[in-house]
């Protein structure tokens, strides 16, 4: 990174945010900020004292959200080429075994692969980009020409991030020419990512996993409910396993289209429902019965305040669901949002579901690595009746 970018201004931090800071956080939160840091610009590097003097690190600030100042390098060295390829060729080498297994894999999961605020997906030769925040940019840029260039890869996409509340993501080409579909492999099937206009990078990554779960699951001659389906990998996966159909439900019309061009084997297997899935259990017929229900919502929690929304909805949509898992069936109830904790999550749909066994507990995988309480976002239970 050149030094003019860099330029950091100096920041004395107060003792809550230093104390968080020296016990490994990487985030000085906005309402432990004191008032010099108001005169900062989005996206200024600091350098970070403490009482003392002494420099503890450098971060980018934020001039807007929860989050104030992100830890970029801790110590008195600042963020240097050296450093960013050391953060880099580390996150590689803690994937070498997941790369062995697919074609589709996170690079960079930012805080947790010490680069904040950038993730850096891998579908094939086909590098995805995505910054959180204007300050992460160049960070974000730096670290991908890095990975691209370690990797070999022939073409890379930037995602930027939406700026205002409403605005549509922002999508530049930053090397080679970026393919409209990609074809990835995963645990021997073949899914299809769409990096310029899917969802997150183009593919559900992290629900690996749960793809995983599902495919080795003994379900020949059964039905598969798969709600909030996006392009319908897990409903791949089910037929895979031998699903006797697979209802898919998403409000995205252009999702559902792509999973039923890419993601189906057998005709007439798989439906493809445009619907809100939120309320899709009220519409079932009373004694339509499934034997796998996966439920896996948008985290629908921009903001804390809307944490009791979104645990209400859960509340309801799996009382309207639980009478439609057939008698051993299986409900798998997914979360995604770090603004409601594991253990909250889980009491809510245990609530619901009174006396089911938790039958699996699909943790993060090796590339969604957890560095920190709020990077814990991710929870899927499986429920049997
Ligand atoms: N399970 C998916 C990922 C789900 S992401 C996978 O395996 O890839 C959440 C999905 O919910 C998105 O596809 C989005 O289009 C969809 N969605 C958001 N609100 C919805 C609603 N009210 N009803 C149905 N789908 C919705």
């Amino acid at each position: 990174m050149q030094q003019s970018t860099l330029d950091p201004r100096r920041y004395q931090l107060k003792r809550d945010a230093l104390r968080a800071v020296l016990q490994g956080h990487p985030w000085v939160f906005r309402g432990s900020l004191s008032s010099a840091a108001g005169v900062f610009r989005d996206g200024q590097w600091l350098r970070l004292y403490d009482g003392q003097n002494q420099i503890v690190g450098y971060g980018i600030y934020e001039a807007e959200g929860a989050v104030g100042i992100r830890l970029v390098r801790r110590g008195d060295r600042p963020p240097d080429a050296a450093w960013l390829e050391k953060q880099v060729l580390g996150a590689l080498e803690r994937r070498a075994d997941l790369r062995k297994t697919t074609s589709a894999w996170r690079a960079l999961h930012g805080e947790n692969d010490l680069v904040p605020g950038v993730n850096f997906d891998v579908y094939g030769q086909v590098g995805v980009l995505q910054t959180y925040s204007r300050g992460t940019d160049v960070l974000g840029r730096w670290a991908a020409g890095v990975a691209a260039r370690l990797l070999g890869l022939e073409a890379v996409l930037w995602r930027m991030p939406t700026r205002r509340a409403g605005s549509t993501r922002e999508v530049r080409t930053l090397r080679g020419e970026v393919p409209a579909e990609v074809a990835v492999r995963e645990a021997g099937l073949t899914y299809h990512v769409d990096p310029l206009g899917g969802q997150k990078g183009g593919f559900y990554l992290d629900l690996r996993g749960l793809r995983r779960w599902v495919l080795e699951r003994p379900l020949a001659g059964l039905r598969v409910l798969n709600l909030f389906s996006n392009t319908c990998t897990l409903g791949l996966a089910a037929e895979t396993a031998g699903a006797f159909e697979v209802w898919n439900v998403d409000s995205s019309e252009a999702a559902l289209a792509f999973g039923e061009k890419h993601h189906t084997r057998r005709p007439g297997v798989q439906r493809f429902v445009e619907a809100d899935a939120f309320h899709y259990g009220e519409r079932l017929l009373p004694g339509e019965k499934f034997d796998l229900i996966v439920c896996d919502p948008p985290s629908m929690t921009g903001h804390s305040d809307q944490v009791p929304v979104a645990l209400a909805r859960y509340q309801r949509t799996y009382s309207h669901l639980r009478d439609h898992v057939a008698e051993g069936g299986v409900l798998v109830a997914a979360c995604c949002t770090s603004r409601i904790p594991r253990q909250k999550f889980r009491e809510t749909v245990s609530g619901v579901l009174k006396n089911w066994e938790v039958i699996a507990d699909i943790g993060p995988e090796p590339d969604h690595p957890v560095r920190f309480p709020e990077a814990d976002y991710l929870k899927i239970y499986a429920f049997r009746r």
